[in-house]
């Protein structure tokens, strides 16, 4: 953006200039699950321990290692860091880690429910600030409903008072919501308080969809699984703000412009981002755990990682001939959430295709018209077409 600079300062256009031209990162952004433990057990987490798990706990990676990461990603040209967990706030050494980050002149996301915010802490974001809105779950609107997600007792009175401390510091907040059972009733209002609370006109995203563990340590994966709602809920709850959200999902599938064949990768352009779980693992993404595509941090540099080994995993390619057959030709790509992640929690391979989310997307197409009901994308050579001239002009 141009404009007024002061004396220490030219503001330039981003990707003009030069500003990137002769030194674009290697890594955007990078993601930290600070630790994979929590002080609730929400009923569809795909991540959480017992706050208390000492084994979790000694295998972390400390302070001291976290700041050397991030000292290494700054140097890869790293503008943003994500702390996420678990809850990142359990970590008695965060503000340690949140520092070492502001002051290497990162930005800091930081994903958490808000319980453990103390009146330290948000001083510590007042007078610090991360540069990007505190993202805080909301799962409830009373003690009753958020307490059966979070099946934690007084988890609701913590996350309002962790909430309420943010705001008397005036720390910005954004707040996202999950549509479970517990919760449904209450979308209209949550969305009503959120716009209170943030001052945003734009309603909070509520998560629709819910993932298996990523682990595969398969006990929730029945609880996880009973969570979902049907590609015909889905698409009415989407819709419930009219019917704009039907062209953009024509957008997607006009721009994704038909299958990709066996590339595995679509949603991973080079230098963009990397994850690295608690224990110094590097993954393209935190739910993206499969061996292949795993990298321990303790056995190389960050550098090493990101410009030699996510590379390769980008370039792997799909083999099961049911994928093959189906994703590889498919129009709805730019609207599916299949991905290898997905693959991974459902099948434990890259490439077999998910058939909860492959249902969710043959109804949005459906309801976009794009599709006749029972019509098989697949089966459709001309989607991307159909989905251009379906458009509103
Ligand atoms: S608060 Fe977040 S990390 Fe903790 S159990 Fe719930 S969803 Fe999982
Ligand atoms: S809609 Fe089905 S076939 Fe198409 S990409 Fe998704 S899972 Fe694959």
């Amino acid at each position: 953006m141009t404009g007024r600079a002061g004396p220490y300062v030219r503001k330039v256009p981003s990707g003009r200039d030069g500003l990137w031209a002769s030194s674009r990162p290697r890594l955007a952004r990078l993601d930290i699950e600070l630790t994979e433990r929590c002080g609730n057990d929400c009923l569809h987490c795909s991540v959480n321990r017992p706050a208390g798990d000492a084994g979790a706990r000694a295998r972390e990676w400390t302070a001291g290692a976290w700041l050397d990461l991030l000292k290494q990603a700054a140097d890869l040209g790293c503008l943003v860091v994500r702390f996420t967990g678990g809850e990142p706030l359990l970590r008695d050494d965060f503000e340690a880690v949140y520092r070492g980050a502001r002051g290497l002149g990162l930005r800091v996301m930081l994903f958490t429910n808000a319980t453990l915010v103390t009146p330290r802490l948000a001083r510590l974001l007042r007078d610090v600030p991360p540069l990007e809105a505190v993202e805080v779950s909301a799962y409830g609107m009373a003690a009753e409903s958020y307490e059966a997600v979070t099946r934690a007792p007084g988890s609701f009175a913590a996350f309002r008072r962790g909430l309420g401390l943010l705001r008397e510091h005036g720390v910005p907040v954004a707040l996202k919501g999950a549509y479970l059972p517990p919760t449904r009733r209450e979308l209209d209002e949550l969305e009503a308080w959120a716009a209170q609370v943030t001052g945003s006109p734009d309603p909070p995203p509520s998560a629709l969809l819910f993932d298996l563990r990523s682990r595969r340590d398969g006990a929730k994966n029945a609880l996880i699984a009973g969570l979902r709602i049907s590609g015909d809920e889905f698409v009415r709850v989407a819709r419930r703000r009219g019917e704009a959200v039907l062209d953009e999902w024509r957008g997607f599938c006009a721009r994704s412009g038909g299958g990709g064949g066996d590339r595995l990768f679509h949603c991973l352009p080079e230098g963009r981002s990397a994850a690295v779980d608690a224990y110094g693992r590097l993954q393209h993404c935190l739910p993206l755990r499969h061996p292949g595509t795993v990298c321990d941090l303790g056995a190389g540099s960050l550098r090493e990682a990101v410009t030699g080994f996510l590379p390769r995993v980008r370039e792997l390619r799909a083999t099961d001939p049911a994928y093959l057959e189906r994703c590889g030709r498919c129009f709805l790509r730019g609207l599916c959430e299949q991905c290898p992640a997905k693959s991974w929690a459902e099948h434990g391979t890259l490439d077999t295709p998910v058939e909860y989310f492959c249902g969710i997307a043959h109804a949005q197409a459906v309801a976009a018209g794009l599709l006749a009901p029972g019509e098989k994308a697949w089966t459709v050579a001309d989607g991307a077409e159909r989905a251009k001239r379906r458009r509103r002009p």
